[in-house]
C-alpha cells in the first residue's frame, strides 16, 4: 500500500502507478511510469518562461503554515542552460534569510564537490522541491510537496539538464522512492517527466555533521562524472 506522501506526490504529478525497471549496464535503478508518455503539467501547458515563473513563485500563498514563517521565497540560482542541477528539499535558515540557496558552511562545502566532480557553481542551476522555509527547519508536508512541485518540474523542464544530482531527502521526493536517501545511493535513477538520469548522494549539511561520509560522496561525485559524460557525447 501506498503511504499518504507517496499518494499526494503521485496524484500532484498525474501517475498512478510506478513498477521498477529491470537492471541495465550501470547500476541503473530506474522508477519509471507505466504509462507511455508522462503528464503535462499545468505549468508546461501555460508555457510559463522564467520571469513567469519567478513571478508566480514570488507571490505564491498555497502553503499558509510557509507563507506565516517564511522571510521569503527562494527560487532558485544558477544558469538557465546548465547540463547538471542540483536539487535540495527546502531553504534553510540562511537560505531564508539571503534568498539564495546552499549558502554558509554547506555551501563552501557543497562548492567543493561541484569542482571534485568538474563543475562550479556558475555552470549548475540550483533548486529546491519546495520554494519556501518549513518552520523550524521541519521535513515539508506531502500537502505541501505536492503544491510546489509543479514549480521545480517546470525548472526542470526549462533547464533540461543533461544530468540532476539529488541531495538529502530531496532523493526520496523527486524519485518518490521508497527508500530513504542512503540506499538510493549509487544507482542511477530517472526523472521521468523529462527522462533525466538522476544521482543521490548525501546534503553537504547533512556531511558537517558526519565527515565520516565524505567518502561515500566521492564515490557518488565519480558516478556523477561518468554518468555525466555519457549525457553529453
Ligand atoms: Fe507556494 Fe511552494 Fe511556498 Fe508552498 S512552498 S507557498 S507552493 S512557493
Amino acid at each position: 500500500m501506498m503511504d499518504a506522501r507517496r499518494q499526494a506526490y503521485l496524484d500532484a504529478m498525474g501517475i498512478r502507478v510506478w513498477v521498477r525497471r529491470q537492471s541495465a549496464p550501470e547500476p541503473e535503478s530506474a522508477f519509471v511510469s507505466d504509462e507511455q508518455a508522462p503528464p503535462v503539467s499545468d505549468f508546461e501547458r501555460m508555457a510559463l518562461d522564467w520571469d513567469e515563473l519567478a513571478a508566480r513563485v514570488g507571490v505564491c500563498e498555497r502553503c499558509p503554515q510557509l507563507v506565516a514563517s517564511r522571510t521569503r521565497t527562494v527560487f532558485g540560482v544558477g544558469s538557465h542552460k546548465a547540463d547538471l542541477m542540483v536539487i535540495g528539499e527546502a531553504p534553510g535558515a540562511d537560505e531564508d534569510h539571503q534568498g539564495q540557496l546552499f549558502v554558509g558552511d554547506s555551501g563552501k562545502l557543497l562548492d567543493k564537490m561541484l569542482r571534485a566532480a568538474g563543475f562550479s557553481r556558475r555552470t549548475v542551476y540550483l533548486a529546491t522541491i519546495v520554494k519556501c522555509r518549513p518552520p523550524d527547519d521541519r521535513d515539508p508536508e506531502p500537502d505541501e510537496l505536492s503544491a510546489c512541485v509543479g514549480y521545480l518540474r517546470r525548472q526542470i523542464e526549462l533547464v533540461n539538464p543533461g544530468v540532476i544530482l539529488a541531495v538529502g531527502t530531496a532523493a526520496e521526493s523527486l524519485l518518490e522512492a521508497d527508500r530513504p536517501t542512503g540506499p538510493l545511493r549509487g544507482d542511477v535513477h530517472r526523472y521521468l517527466v523529462t527522462d533525466t538520469p538522476v544521482i543521490v548522494t548525501h546534503n553537504p549539511a547533512h556531511l558537517l555533521c558526519s565527515p565520516a561520509e565524505k567518502r561515500e560522496v566521492w564515490d557518488d561525485l565519480r558516478l556523477l562524472k561518468r554518468v555525466y559524460g555519457r549525457a553529453i557525447t
